[in-house]
């Protein structure tokens, strides 16, 4: 095996997290190695204005700040490489040497591996959901939105995310309909609140979904309440989806040990998994916080781990 052809840091995932690990990765000379995945730049680029992110008092907008992310990552020398990984072969030796296939069947072989591959939003499940996908059906507001200017929408969910999107849709569409399972929203009290104050969201609580109807595109939506067991039909042409995500961690399983829910386990207080040299950060660990900063913190601290183990083998 040629010695030049292993790196020493490889990391997976561009979103926050990704990005963090590789600006301390490249600051502390271990020309780390992206692969940016599907999304590149991860769940920001399909939001609007980020106002929670510490440093930007007027706030900024997501994919503007993910780009400058990727600047100050390639400035200290991270090569980015765009493609997703399609498998892996861990080693599970310390000092061992980790593989990494990409989708053009590249193989990558790397010292150590920072895990970033964030997390990607749910669906319903429905027959009619899956058909209707791009013909009214959308899990991203600020993608899609500008499609339904002026028409009625529905989107479904009761935490930050459906929060925020209903807001972002009640500023193009004519009406938003608010489709929340429980008596009340999980949503923080902030968001529900500027929710409730909108007068172009109807947030019709207790109501699910059963089917979403349609000819070539979508032109209504039945929905229940699940307290009176009362059917309604609502004229819509858009059905955003907005009820949380998966972590992205399906090619790790049987590898990295992970929750039920395919969050990879961190040792307490650290990026380490159960293999040795391969670190997790970012939303692909933590179902608890799931933000930006923290991602980004995270980031640091599997940059920082992965830095240390190498430092062993000097
Ligand atoms: P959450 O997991 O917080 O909320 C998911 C929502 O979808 C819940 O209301 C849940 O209902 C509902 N839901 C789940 N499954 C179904 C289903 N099958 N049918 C109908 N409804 C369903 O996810 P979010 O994506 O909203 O937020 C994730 C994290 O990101 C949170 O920590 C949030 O605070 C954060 N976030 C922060 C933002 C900000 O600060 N600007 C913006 C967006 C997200 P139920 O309550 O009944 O379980």
């Amino acid at each position: 095996m040629n010695k030049e052809n292993i790196y020493n840091c490889l990391i997976i995932g561009s979103g926050p997290a990704g990005y963090t690990a590789a600006i301390y990765a490249s600051r502390a000379n271990l020309n780390p190695i992206m692969i940016e995945g599907l999304e590149p730049g991860g769940q920001l680029t399909t939001t609007t204005d980020v106002e929670n992110f510490p440093g930007y008092p007027e706030g900024i907008m997501g994919p503007e700040m993910m780009l400058d992310l990727k600047k100050q990552a390639e400035r200290f020398g991270t090569k980015i490489i765009s493609g997703m990984v399609k498998s892996v072969d861990f080693s599970k030796e310390k000092g061992g040497i980790h593989k990494i296939v990409s989708n053009n069947d590249t193989v990558y072989l790397s010292k150590t591996v920072i895990i970033s591959t964030g997390a990607s939003a749910k669906y319903l499940g429905l027959e009619s959901e899956k058909k209707y996908m791009g013909f009214g059906v959308s899990a991203c507001a600020v993608c899609d939105g500008f499609f339904f200017k002026g028409e009625d929408v529905v989107i479904v969910g009761g935490g930050d995310s459906a929060a925020e999107e209903a807001i972002y849709l009640s500023k193009l569409c004519n009406k938003v309909y608010l489709l929340v399972r429980k008596d009340k929203m999980r949503a923080s009290k902030i968001m529900a609140k500027r929710v409730m104050e909108n007068s172009k969201i109807e947030t019709l609580f207790n109501h699910e979904t059963i089917e979403i109807l349609g000819n070539e595109s979508v032109h209504s939506v039945k929905v229940l309440n699940n307290k009176t067991n009362k059917e309604i039909t609502i004229k819509a042409s858009g059905f955003f989806v907005a009820i949380g995500h998966k972590p992205n961690t399906d090619i790790f399983k049987g590898q990295i040990n992970t929750d039920d829910v395919g969050y990879i386990i961190t040792k307490p207080d650290s990026s380490l998994t159960n293999l040795p040299g391969v670190f997790a950060s970012g939303d692909a660990q933590d179902s608890i916080y799931r933000q930006a900063v923290t991602a980004a913190g995270s980031g640091c601290m599997a940059a920082l781990d992965a830095e240390r183990y190498l430092s062993e083998f000097e």
